[in-house]
């Protein structure tokens, strides 16, 4: 039988992490055969409710779940894992200024990165989903020198997962006629969703839904604020979406892209203008054996340039605030 994949969740007890754990313990993320363990890790304070996230896991009798790690020990929670999944992160609070944020976030980023880097496997993957998610991403990869930083990815897909079913709506057709939709730059209202590429059927978006001023005006913002108007409609934040959206990303980091790419946020080498060394969103496909590249040949309007370039520099700005905090160059 298969070796168990072992994957760290961190923020494991929050409302991602309730929605995410079952559907990695029921063999969604790694496929029907593949055993797991899960190192689920939380701060003290989030111990006593972590415990019962892990009796429900058990409660489920998953037949490939092999074990469950529970600690706030980073050293034990990251040990020999192949993936962490950094789901916490510390929320914004009233009064609190972004920079603050970035610095806060920061540290805790700092020691998640390092205690990753000396415990994990060499081959782990990290995906960050707690925000600021590419600058924690960024932070984290530099403070684990050892691990390459190609392994280190931050979670744009929920802004693909919900542009695609924009466009669907609004064309009248089933999601999955959505293709190629890629979302630039930052996790963040300033991202990209390019509906300019994207193709609805075999034809371009913006032949079957042509009106340009909808999509600009109309499409461009509600996906940007998809996650407050959801806050708004349900009273909590979207986690059973972004749960959905971090299976999503891992089990397609996977596999081989047959067809469609995907939106990840990678480490830049200066991609489509991007400022290398910045974590950013592209599109991304994985080869046959399993690596990924940035997918080449996209042709960007002069619209969507400016767009990415501003997502880009609001990127800039974060490095620069959180590295001033943190002392990192
Ligand atoms: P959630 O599980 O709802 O969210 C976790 C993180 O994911 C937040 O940073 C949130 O960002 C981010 N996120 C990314 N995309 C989305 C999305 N589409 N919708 C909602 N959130 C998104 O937070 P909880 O507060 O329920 O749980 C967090 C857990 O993390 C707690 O159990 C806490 O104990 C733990 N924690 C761990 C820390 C650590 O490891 N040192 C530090 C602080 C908390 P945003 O805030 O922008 O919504």
């Amino acid at each position: 039988s298969k070796t168990p994949i072992r994957v760290a969740v961190t923020g494991a007890a929050g409302n991602i992490g309730y929605a995410l754990l079952f559907r990695i313990a029921s063999g969604q993320m790694f496929g029907p055969d593949q055993p797991v363990a899960l190192n689920l890790i939380e701060i003290e304070p989030g111990m006593a409710a972590l415990k019962g996230v892990a009796m429900e896991l058990d409660d489920c009798a998953f037949p490939l779940l092999t074990e469950i790690v529970q600690t706030s020990d980073l050293a034990v929670g990251f040990k020999d894992v192949d993936w962490a999944l950094l789901v916490g992160s510390v929320p914004r609070k009233q009064g609190m200024e972004r920079a603050d944020l970035l610095g806060i976030n920061g540290k805790v980023f700092v020691g998640q990165g390092k205690a990753i880097n000396d415990n994990a496997k060499p081959s782990v993957r990290v995906v960050v989903v707690g925000n600021p998610c590419n600058t924690n991403c960024l932070i984290a990869m530099k403070s684990a020198p050892d691990i390459p930083d190609n392994q280190f990815f931050a979670m744009t897909r929920l802004d693909e997962n919900r542009a695609k079913t924009q466009l669907a709506q609004k064309a009248g057709v089933s999601v999955k006629e959505v293709s190629e939709l890629c979302v630039w730059g930052n996790h963040s209202p300033t991202m990209f969703p390019d509906f300019y590429n994207a193709k609805i059927g075999r034809l371009k978006a913006t032949a079957v839904i042509t009106d340009e001023s909808w999509l600009q005006d109309t499409f461009v913002p509600v996906v940007g604020q998809r996650g407050k108007a959801i806050i708004e409609a349900r009273g909590a934040s979207s986690a059973a979406s972004a749960a959905n959206a971090v299976v999503d990303t891992v089990r397609d980091l996977c596999t081989p892209t047959r067809g469609d790419f995907h939106s990840v946020c990678v480490i830049s080498s200066g991609e489509y203008g991007s400022p290398a060394g910045l974590i950013t969103s592209m599109p991304i496909k994985v080869d046959a054996i399993g690596k990924w590249r940035v997918v080449e040949g996209i042709s960007l309007t002069d619209y969507a340039k400016e767009k990415i370039a501003a997502s880009n520099q609001e990127l800039l700005d974060e490095r620069e605030m959180a590295f001033a905090q943190l002392g990192l160059s």
